[in-house]
């Protein structure tokens, strides 16, 4: 029977993740929800996920409906809060450890909560392929705002507050389902993913495209490919170590085991 640990995962595959980290120099970690689902900011597609509570807004409603625009306020009174007061997780401060090692390349990441950068890590290093929601912006002007202030706005009775400086809609800058990814974080995690030789998966279903495919050009140009997650995804059988289990509990300890390792 395989040795296993208290929160059931089996030793010998956060062992052979050790290893593969150990013998890795050039490491781009790639995140999403289950990432930060440890610090209290629950994930999209777990039971209790986001998605049993509320659809997604599409980006061309957003644009086209008033009323779109006051839900995705007053959403925002309710989720917003819990995003601003979490904290990092032993997981992300193991990848802070891995830049602090000199082996980490840089993190990609599907997260808007900016726990990375919160961290500790060099914020150069961490992209936000799907923007941060502690930002606003005017889709007109382009001027920018602080989350707390547009919401301070919407508390005090404004249902959807337009741009002080132009009239224009505000919006927070995360990137919207139906909306076209920026350009340059996703060229610059495409360059990451060229010059890595291991992509550390975490917390992500691997489902959301285009960032999903990110993984694949690491793979493609040679990186070999490790995934830490509850659930499977499709990408487990190009990977040369999966393990199923909480990123909190398994980073940390094969972070620590490589250093031991190498
Ligand atoms: P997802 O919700 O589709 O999947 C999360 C995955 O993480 C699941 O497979 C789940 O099994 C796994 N998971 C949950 N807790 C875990 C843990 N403690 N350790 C290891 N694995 C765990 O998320 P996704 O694939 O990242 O994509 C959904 C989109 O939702 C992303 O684009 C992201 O922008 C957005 N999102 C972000 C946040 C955030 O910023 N924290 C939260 C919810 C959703």
């Amino acid at each position: 029977m395989e040795a296993r640990s208290e929160d059931g995962t089996q030793i010998e595959d956060v062992s052979a993740l050790a290893r593969l980290i150990a013998g890795s120099s050039r490491i781009v970690a790639f995140t999403g929800a289950g990432m930060s689902t440890e610090s209290g900011i629950p994930d999209f597609r777990s039971p209790g996920g986001i998605w049993d509570r509320y659809a997604p807004i599409q980006y061309a409603d957003f644009l086209a409906s008033a009323e779109a625009r006051k839900e995705t306020w007053r959403r925002g009174l309710q989720t917003y809060p819990v995003v601003a007061a979490a904290e990092p997780n032993p997981a992300h401060l193991a990848l802070v450890e891995l830049e602090r090692r000199g082996q980490l390349l840089g993190v990609v990441t599907q997260n808007i909560d900016g726990l990375h950068i919160q961290a500790g890590h060099e914020p150069d290093r961490v992209i936000e392929v799907h923007g941060n929601a502690h930002g606003v912006k005017c889709l007109m002007c382009d001027v920018e705002a602080t989350r707390d202030v547009v919401h301070a706005r919407v508390i005090a009775g404004e249902e959807e507050p337009p741009c002080v400086d132009c009239g224009g809609i505000l919006k927070p800058t995360t990137v919207s389902f139906g909306e076209p990814m920026p350009r340059r974080p996703l060229g610059r995690a495409e360059v990451l993913m060229r010059q890595c030789d291991l992509v550390l998966v975490v917390g992500s279903t691997l489902v959301v495209y285009p960032a999903a495919g990110l993984p694949e050009v690491g793979v493609r140009s040679g990186a070999r490919l490790a995934i830490v997650n509850m659930t499977p995804t499709p990408l487990d059988d190009l990977a040369a170590v999966v393990v199923h289990g909480r990123a909190g509990e398994i980073l940390p300890r094969a972070v620590a085991q490589a250093a031991d390792d190498s």
